[in-house]
């Protein structure tokens, strides 16, 4: 802990003098920091590098410390991230660090399987193909987008924060806040209480910052959970990602380095739980019937991870003082693999306002300028995390007439290069009014 955060926990700087003050100077010392952020997870660290990056002087706070992050028991999943939010971690100096761990996927096939063995020649025939090539001029010949195991992910970032010498509180959780007009008092388990301008809510779903606030949810359970194995292979799979919407949800298998594959294969909650708790033969024997054989010989590797799956969304992403980052402002279901990159493109704006603020010398935790990050990702949030509710509804069924109406749909989508090059477009994330971060360059 520096000299700052002491003096505070030791009640030499107390919150009434932090919220009485009304000019604000970066790194005066008149706060613990410039932005204390509550969850040290990959949207919460990413917004820390890039606010340091920029000369700022973030606080991460966490009660699992990096250490703990990188376990191979703490999180079995590997993430779809949009090219453009692959940018930002080249422009943060994670290249080096990702690239031998990051996975092209070069094609998306996407196929309504209602039958069981959905690789299997039963499978539906409508389908939708999706190819990097297709875009290749506009994307500067980047692919649709990477898949990288997060614990690859976190270690690249837990290595980034510590050279940057940013300051992290793990183990520590948060556990209450107050927001006052001129600073957030941002109260941990441990009895210390840290002030800043602005706090940052990036604790995941259960924010402590978010309550605090007083901000309510909407969202809804799906009853589902996500049955998560990273998979060896016995042959290529040219970087070709899968996903088969059968009648129980969708089935994923998105293709990792080193010829293995991340299953994400959606159940019913206790179907889930069964599968987690099987012998690996009997898993096996499962896995072989959805996949059929067009894999080749596969091999579970590690642990099976399972993942409970609802849709949680912040009724507003910030009021004064506080801004709400990654899970903690929309929980969406991993139908389509967006709901990190939603969490780094708003780490990108967030970090583009806040440090714009500072450089003009705004105080960047007021609601004005808050209000900005919110009007840039309001719209993108919503809609996405309504196109993936509905994707839910519409295929995780075997109502024969959506099936009929979603496999027209496909195939005439399919058809159409203008239609599949606007959705390879988005789900690359490279559209819009797009934050300097997710081009690629420095703040
Ligand atoms: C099966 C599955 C597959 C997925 N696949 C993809 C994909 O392919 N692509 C994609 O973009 N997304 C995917 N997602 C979604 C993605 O995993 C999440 O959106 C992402 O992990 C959220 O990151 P976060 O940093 O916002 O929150 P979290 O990862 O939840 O991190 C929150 C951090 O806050 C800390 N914390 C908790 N409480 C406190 C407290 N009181 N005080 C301080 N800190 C606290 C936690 O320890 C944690 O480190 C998938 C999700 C699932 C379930």
């Amino acid at each position: 802990m520096d000299a700052g955060v002491q003096e505070t926990v030791n009640g030499a700087v107390g919150l009434d003098a932090a919220f009485a003050t009304s000019a604000y100077r970066p790194m005066s010392g008149q706060f613990d920091a410039d932005v204390i952020i509550a969850g040290a997870g990959m949207a919460g660290a990413t917004l820390a590098l890039a606010l340091h990056q920029a000369g700022l002087k973030p606080v991460l706070i966490d009660p699992a410390p990096f250490d703990t992050q990188l376990a191979p028991s703490f999180d079995g999943r590997a993430s779809a991230i949009a090219y453009a939010c692959f940018r930002q971690w080249r422009a943060l100096g994670l290249a080096d660090a990702l690239e031998p761990y990051a996975q092209r996927i070069e094609q998306i096939l996407v196929t309504d399987g209602r039958t069981p063995g959905a690789a299997s020649p039963g499978a539906s025939p409508f389908f939708l193909r999706f190819d990097a090539e297709e875009i290749a001029e506009r994307a500067d010949g980047e692919p649709l987008g990477y898949l990288i195991e997060n614990r690859r992910t976190r270690a690249a970032l837990a290595s980034a924060v510590q050279a940057a010498d940013i300051e992290v509180l793990a183990p520590a959780r948060v556990v209450g806040a107050a927001f006052g007009p001129h600073a957030a008092a941002v109260s941990l388990a441990d009895g210390r209480t840290l002030t800043a301008p602005l706090a940052v809510g990036a604790e995941g779903r259960g924010s402590v910052l978010r309550q605090a606030a007083g901000i309510e949810c909407v969202g809804w359970d799906y009853k589902q959970a996500g049955v998560v194995a990273t998979v060896r292979l016995a042959r290529p799979h040219d970087g070709v990602a899968h996903e088969y919407f059968l009648p129980s949800g969708p089935f994923a298998i998105l293709p990792l380095t080193d010829q293995r594959v991340s299953l994400v294969w959606t159940e019913s909650v206790a179907r889930a739980a069964a599968l987690k708790s099987v012998r690996p033969e009997v898993f096996d024997a499962h896995l072989a019937r959805r996949f059929g054989g067009f894999l080749g010989r596969v091999e579970v590797e590690g642990e099976v991870f399972t993942y409970p799956l609802s849709l949680q969304l912040a009724e507003r992403l910030t009021r004064p003082r506080l801004a709400l980052l990654g899970d903690a402002a929309h929980g969406v279901h991993p139908i389509a693999g967006q709901g990190l990159n939603l969490g780094l493109k708003g780490a990108a704006a967030l970090a583009e306002v806040i440090v714009e603020a500072a450089r003009l010398g705004e105080d960047f935790g007021a609601e004005t300028v808050l209000e900005r990050y919110a009007r840039w990702r309001r719209f993108d949030t919503v809609a996405l995390s309504a196109g993936m509710d509905l994707m839910v509804r519409l295929f995780s069924n075997d109502n024969p007439l959506l099936r009929l109406a979603r496999g027209a749909g496909m195939a005439a989508v399919n058809r159409i290069g203008p239609a599949r090059r606007f959705f390879m477009q988005q789900a690359g994330g490279a559209v819009g009014d797009l934050p300097r971060l997710l081009k690629g360059e420095a703040l």
